[in-house]
C-alpha cells in the first residue's frame, strides 16, 4: 500500500493515540457517559482535519478555525450531540448538515450504518473529501448542496444532525426523519440551544439541552 495514502494515525507528541486518550478522559470528566461515543472520538485522528499550523491544538477542547471562516466543532459538543442523538441505541442511517472539514462525519461513520453529509461550500467539501479519503471509510457519502432541502433521494433517516444553527425548526428535514427517528440541532440566532426532536407516532416531541454557539445555517450553495 502506498504509504502516503495511509491514515496518519501513528505519530508522536500531540498527534498520538495517547493524546487522543487524554482527550477522551477529559470528555468523560466533563460528563460524556456513552462509552460507544467516547470510543468513536478516541478512534478518529482529529489532527488530520485541522490546518497543519493548528495540529498541535487538535485535541484541545476548542472549536478551531478551518477555511472559509467556518470552524471544526469542539470535541465536547460533537460528543454531546451524538450522545443525545443515540440515547443508547443505534444511529442507523444518518444525515449530517454542514460537513465542514469532515471531522464529525468521520466520528459518525464509526457509529452509523450509513452517513450522508451535505456541505454548501464546494471547496470546503473538496477538503473534507480529501481528509476522509485517507481514512478509507466505506459508509460516508458527501454531497455539495443546500442542507435546507435535506436529501430526499436517501430519506428517510434514523438520525439527523445539524452542524449549523437553524432559526426555525427545518420542516423539510423533520419530514425526512423515519418514524422513531431523531434530529439534533443548534437552534436560535444570537442565543442558541441544542434541541432534540423525535418523530413519534402522533407527531414530534422536543427537548431542549445545553446552550451552544454555532455558525448560522445559510441558504444556497457557494
Ligand atoms: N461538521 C463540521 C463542522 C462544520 S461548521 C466538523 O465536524 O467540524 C458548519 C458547516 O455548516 C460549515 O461548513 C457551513 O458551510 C455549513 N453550512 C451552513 N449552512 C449550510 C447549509 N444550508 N447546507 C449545508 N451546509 C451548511
Amino acid at each position: 500500500m502506498n504509504r502516503r495514502n495511509q491514515p496518519q494515525t501513528q505519530g508522536i507528541g500531540m498527534t498520538s493515540q495517547r493524546t487522543r486518550a487524554r482527550m477522551v478522559e477529559r470528555l468523560r470528566k466533563e460528563g460524556i457517559t456513552d462509552e460507544t461515543v467516547l470510543a468513536a472520538l478516541g478512534t478518529v485522528p482529529r489532527h488530520l482535519f485541522v490546518e497543519e499550523a493548528l495540529a498541535s491544538r487538535a485535541y484541545d477542547d476548542d472549536a478551531l478555525p478551518i477555511c472559509f471562516s467556518q470552524t471544526i466543532s469542539q470535541p465536547y459538543v460533537v460528543a454531546l450531540m451524538i450522545q443525545a442523538l443515540r440515547a443508547g441505541r443505534e444511529l442507523g442511517k444518518v444525515l449530517e448538515i454542514g460537513t465542514g472539514c469532515g471531522y464529525q462525519a468521520a466520528v459518525l461513520a464509526q457509529l452509523a450504518t450509513e452517513v450522508y453529509s451535505i456541505e454548501r461550500i464546494a471547496p470546503l467539501l473538496a477538503k473534507a473529501r480529501a481528509n476522509l479519503r485517507g481514512l478509507r471509510l466505506g459508509n460516508v457519502r458527501l454531497k455539495h448542496a443546500d442542507g435546507n432541502l435535506g436529501l430526499p433521494e436517501a430519506a428517510p433517516f434514523d438520525s439527523i444532525i445539524l452542524a449549523a444553527a437553524a432559526r426555525q425548526l427545518p420542516q423539510v428535514l423533520l419530514q425526512q426523519l423515519a418514524p422513531g427517528g431523531r434530529m439534533i440541532l443548534p437552534f436560535g440566532s444570537s442565543e442558541q440551544v441544542l434541541r432534540l426532536v423525535e418523530r413519534t407516532r402522533s407527531g414530534y416531541s422536543e427537548t431542549t439541552l445545553d446552550a451552544v454557539r454555532f455558525v448560522p445555517m445559510l441558504t444556497g450553495v457557494e
